[in-house]
């Protein structure tokens, strides 16, 4: 069967049910940045919870930081950044569009956008040119006097600055990773394709300090380990795989890098980076700030740069990843449906409880009831508007994997129906039961029924 999802389908529901807006709506949009609703704040913590729990709750070699998106304008010239954070641009005379010149075969013309550019008789591109993708600002408050600084295009930097600090205090020793989630600003050219790349995002960045030797090994292991963590969040792999990085296309500071890429309804493209970035980061630091950022056992006195493996993925790129995994439609009693079948630990809410008859206040009674027991332990809504259908449809189109309802059996056996998301199954249990049924379907493993 194919897959019924595209792109335009899931800015629209998205802007339907309010996960995402354009932003600033009101004064047209701006093309290149979104705002996130209730249910979109939902899913991204959620995406970013699981992110967090495999990095650093799970695991016993991995912390935690948060650096500053305005670091010291000198971070970004010892990076490199200044000097080789570019996309080489082209732009046409003719239509006055600029493209990315290593992205023409996926650009349209903007005569004709059945061509790429450069394909029609009239189209007159240039040269390419540099373009440096980071925002500048300024810190001070006069022009003339102030301070030229940058907001921060990857997150990663803020960890290599904190090497010494962190690496004394968490008393750790390699291979140790620091993780960090936060906002990355890129003055990207070619947006579009939705939240897949904006000018401002969230990156989940974790730098793995590793003995120079065994980086490569590292590296392997990063890129499974990634992988599975989408897999086991419900993303079919038949949707992801690794593509290495040729030796003309690796960053200024990589040794290697294969990205995991996710097939969006755009083709393959880059779900996260994982790179291996050698010592380059932590040598260029330690010269240019005379603070040795290296590692020293206190014991053996053995000394050494460690070199660094680093998943890099982005918060919202997976977000994007994740609704389009789930989007689904089908028929019900000669009647379409929408669903996002997302993975229990990723859907915005876990269970919706919805009293069949509203005007019945002892069914609304117990609703309510169960409702602030459940929303004590897990992410739950309550629901009394509109027909319980319509109530239903609400609920699977923001991907509510249990739905709870309470009707005039309930008042006489104190049972209420748990109607399953994905299966639409439907099956009475008692409402004493009903918290831990759920918390119990929660820590359950779940694979998508979607075909590959
Ligand atoms: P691309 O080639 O798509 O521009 P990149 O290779 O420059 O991406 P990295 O520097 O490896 O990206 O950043 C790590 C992750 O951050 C990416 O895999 C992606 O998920 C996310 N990311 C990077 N740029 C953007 C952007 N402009 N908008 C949204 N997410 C982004």
């Amino acid at each position: 069967m194919a897959d019924v999802v595209t792109m335009e389908k899931i800015v629209s529901l998205a802007r339907r049910r309010g996960f995402v807006f354009p932003s600033s709506e009101i004064y047209g949009g701006l093309g290149s940045a979104y705002d996130y609703g209730h249910y979109g704040v939902l899913l991204k913590e959620n995406v970013k919870a699981r992110w967090l729990e495999a990095m650093v709750r799970e695991r016993e070699d991995i912390v935690a930081l948060d650096s500053s998106i305005i670091l010291h304008p000198r971070v970004w010239e010892v990076s490199g950044h200044v000097e080789g954070f570019h996309d080489p641009l082209v732009d046409c005379r003719t239509c006055k569009l600029r493209f990315r010149a290593d992205q023409l075969d996926q650009a349209q013309c903007g005569r004709k956008p059945s061509k790429r550019p450069g394909e029609t008789p009239d189209c007159d591109l240039t040269e390419p040119r540099l373009f440096n993708l980071m925002f500048k600002t300024r810190i001070g408050p006069v022009e003339e006097t102030g301070l030229d600084a940058y907001l921060r295009p990857e997150t990663a930097q803020g960890i290599f600055v904190n090497f010494k600090n962190v690496a004394q205090l968490a008393r750790r020793k390699p291979p140790f990773g620091i993780a960090q989630i936060g906002k990355a600003f890129r003055n990207e050219v070619t947006t579009g394709h939705f939240i897949f790349r904006t000018l401002e995002f969230e990156q989940m960045e974790m730098e793995y300090f590793v003995p120079p030797a065994e980086a490569r090994k590292w590296f392997e292991y990063w890129v499974e380990e990634r992988l599975s963590w989408y897999t086991r969040l419900g993303i079919r792999e038949s949707h992801l795989r690794v593509r290495e990085h040729a030796p003309e296309e690796l960053a200024h500071y990589s040794q290697a890098t294969s990205d995991i890429e996710y097939l969006y309804p755009i083709g393959w493209s880059e779900l996260e980076g994982v790179a291996h970035r050698g010592d380059y980061d932590l040598r260029a630091h330690s010269e240019a700030s005379g603070t040795k950022l290296e590692w020293v056992d206190t014991e053996s006195g053995e000394r050494y740069t460690p070199h660094v493996v680093e998943p890099a993925a982005g918060v919202n790129r997976s977000m994007l990843a994740f609704m389009v995994d789930a989007y689904d439609e089908e028929v019900v009693a000669e009647r379409p449906r929408t669903v996002l079948r997302l993975h229990p630990q990723i859907a915005p809410v876990k269970v919706a409880v919805l009293p069949l008859i509203p005007r019945n206040e002892d069914i609304s009674a117990r609703a309510r009831a169960l409702y602030e027991e459940l929303r004590r332990a897990v992410a739950a809504e309550y629901d009394d508007s509109g027909q319980i259908g319509r109530r239903y449809r609400r609920q699977d189109e923001i991907g509510t994997p249990w739905a709870l309802t309470i009707d005039e059996q309930t008042l006489e056996d104190d049972t209420v129906t748990i109607r399953d998301r994905d299966s639409l199954a439907q099956e009475r249990i008692p409402i004493a039961g009903a918290r831990q049924a759920v918390l119990d379907r929660l820590a359950q493993d779940w694979k998508t029924p979607k075909p590959d």
